[in-house]
């Protein structure tokens, strides 16, 4: 069922601050208490209150956290995890046994490559990475290995590459293959996947939804009333997508800390205002490096020139807040992460702080001498909360500061 797009967007900051966040009815604090407790009283051996029993199975800061994703997303349900990762893993065993095949972007996230090139082939799951731009090649490869998955990332990392989810989503159907979008880079203010088809969106809520680098954690949002790949036994009684994952949650452990939780729940309600702050001053500092003689290539969406800014323009309502760029030499890319003062050099991106790095060393080293490998003269930015000038300042300076150190090897 399509949503009211319109409607969502002329509500998305209400519910962002609201949903799940009911003040207390008896002692009217404005924002819920945390529910740290481990286990729950019970009135009687099969009479659970409000439905809680144990803190594996289920938590009240937890499910209010996971449910008010959804609702920002369009799903139907949510589940929070203790990480990206641990809530792809979930999502992948749910919807594959050995024998399966899943279908990737070439150009996911390095810790999605790894799962799936290294642990899920050791249990039997193949996998195939795809130039997603090729819907052609996209349908003879999921006709030919009959995946159970199609699994995209848009804007992907780092290359900024932008996908047609939509299109995916058709594809993906029509082979009987489930569509999961990996969200991270957009969060659901700007793109909200499931609305253009998709069947799941995952995230990394360690990034912008957390916003303030403290937190690790994950989630998977699902579509109304999913069931399983056609060949999957269900361990649940429905067989329904959300009682496996809520069985496999149970089950394995996977589960987000109540404190991390609301850490979370917090950074949902300023996510619209730091997703339009994030947005202006990338799009500022791309164009001041697309101005830039020794800049090669400047990847950011929002540049009219990105071979993907006008599906990009239809498919989300900002363009985030990374970015990359090419300086073509390897040792002067190294050397201007290594001298900037306020981009400070580390991995990881979606927070207030303004970081930059090295993706062939440092995000996509498992990448390297395979032909997913990204350049090596790349620099890329995850652009925060700062000033943008201080911001420009700073990266003129480290080009400079760069050079010379380059010059004097
Ligand atoms: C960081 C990230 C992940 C992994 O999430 P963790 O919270 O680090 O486990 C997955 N996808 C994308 C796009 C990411 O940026």
């Amino acid at each position: 069922m399509p949503l009211d797009t319109e409607l969502l967007d002329s509500r998305f900051r209400t519910l962002a601050v609201h949903e799940g966040s009911e003040p207390s009815r008896s002692t009217g604090d404005i924002v819920p208490p945390i529910h740290i407790a481990s286990t729950h009283v019970q009135d009687g051996v099969e009479a659970l209150r409000g439905g809680y029993e144990y803190r594996r199975v289920s938590n009240p800061t937890r499910d209010a956290f996971a449910s008010a994703l959804a609702a920002l997303e369009g799903g139907a349900s949510g589940f929070a995890f203790p990480s990206g990762l641990s809530a792809e893993d979930t999502l992948l065993r749910a919807l594959t046994r050995p024998g399966s095949h899943v279908s990737f972007g070439r150009d996911v996230y390095g810790g999605t490559f790894r799962l799936l090139r290294r642990v899920l082939r050791a249990e039997g799951v193949a996998s195939t990475p795809l130039d997603l731009k090729d819907l052609r090649a996209v349908e003879d490869e999921l006709a030919s290995s009959r995946s159970t998955v199609l699994w995209v990332e848009t804007p992907s990392n780092p290359l900024l590459e932008v996908v047609d989810i939509a299109a995916l989503a058709e594809v993906a159907h029509a082979a009987g293959a489930l569509l999961v979008v990996d969200n991270t880079f957009a969060t659901p203010y700007l793109q909200r996947p499931l609305e253009f088809g998709a069947d799941a969106v995952i995230h990394s809520t360690t990034k912008y939804i957390g916003g303030h680098s403290d937190v690790i954690g994950g989630a998977i949002v699902l579509a109304e009333g999913l069931g399983l790949p056609a060949g999957i036994d269900p361990w649940s009684e429905t067989g329904l997508l959300a009682d496996e994952i809520a069985f496999l949650q149970a089950t394995v452990g996977a589960v987000e800390s109540p404190r991390d939780a609301h850490l979370l729940h917090r950074g949902l309600k300023t996510l619209a205002v730091r997703m339009e702050r994030h947005s202006a001053s990338a799009q500022e500092i791309a164009e001041h490096l697309e101005g830039r003689e020794d800049v090669l290539e400047v990847h950011y969406p929002g540049l009219a020139g990105h071979p993907g800014h006008d599906l990009a323009a239809r498919q989300m309502r900002g363009f985030g807040g990374v970015l990359s760029f090419r300086v073509g030499d390897p040792s002067l890319a190294r050397a201007i992460v290594e001298s900037t003062g306020v981009f400070a050099l580390a991995v990881s991106l979606g927070a207030v702080e303004s970081l930059i790095e090295y993706p062939a060393v440092m995000t996509h080293g498992s990448k390297s001498g395979s032909e997913e490998a990204v350049p090596a003269d790349l620099v890329r930015l995850a652009v925060g909360l700062e000033d943008v000038p201080v911001l420009i300042e700073d990266l003129d300076s480290a080009f400079a500061r760069a050079k010379e150190a380059v010059r004097s090897r």
